[in-house]
């Protein structure tokens, strides 16, 4: 049988916005199958914070585990798509979401940033109030359609941080353009990289 995934990741390639100064992705070829070589061998160099990626509580908190440390069952399982009423440059508050949650993941689409391949600051981050209703809601993660939880000037880092104090994890830079809302399985798993404050993944959705 084949059974249909939806994809919610970007593409990953040079294209793609990353945060200012943080590392844009980059391909060195060191072999070429085109160029006579026996085989075709490249170098991936990029920020951990690229496309579709999960935050480990070691970017946000100084005592956080890192990537490697996070347990793996929170990036497979039930999972809610919701739509958010939000605007750009405005956080995302609890009223935005009309859903009634009824699993520990949940993605918020917001539609703030709506081409990874063109870059825009004025995504929505989620508000403190949003994140305390998605923790009294049983939630475990929160994904978000974004390049972050919190404004892209933020230096306090309210969202990631109240996050942090839920123990919640953290997705980032999905694709939920085209998807609707409802329950869906979720598959995100993070790369298991030792000490690092992230992981890129490729996130999909199976239909339930
Ligand atoms: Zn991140």
């Amino acid at each position: 049988m084949h059974e249909r995934l939806i994809d919610i990741s970007p593409m990953v390639s040079p294209r793609l916005g990353v945060f200012p100064g943080d590392t844009p992705v980059e391909r060195h070829v060191l072999l070429d199958m085109h160029h006579g070589d026996a085989i075709t061998l490249s170098t991936l160099r990029s920020t951990v914070h690229v496309g579709a990626h999960a935050d480990a509580p070691s970017h946000y908190d100084r005592d956080g585990r890192t990537i490697a440390e996070q347990p793996i069952e929170l990036y497979v399982g039930p999972c809610q798509v919701v739509r958010a009423n939000a605007k750009r440059g405005q956080p995302v508050t609890r009223d935005m979401v009309e859903a009634k949650l009824t699993t520990p993941r949940v993605l918020i689409a917001t539609g703030t940033f709506p081409d990874p391949d063109h870059w825009n600051d004025d995504f929505a981050p989620l508000s403190v109030e949003l994140v305390d209703f998605l923790h009294e809601s049983g939630v475990k993660l929160v994904g978000v359609d974004t390049p972050s939880v919190d404004e892209v000037t933020s230096k306090d880092l309210p969202a990631h941080r109240r996050i942090a104090q839920h123990d919640m994890a953290i997705i980032e830079g999905l694709v939920l353009r085209d998807v609707l809302a409802g329950t869906y399985e979720l598959i995100a798993l993070p790369l298991r990289l030792e000490g690092f404050d992230a992981s890129p993944l490729r996130a999909v959705l199976r239909k339930t």
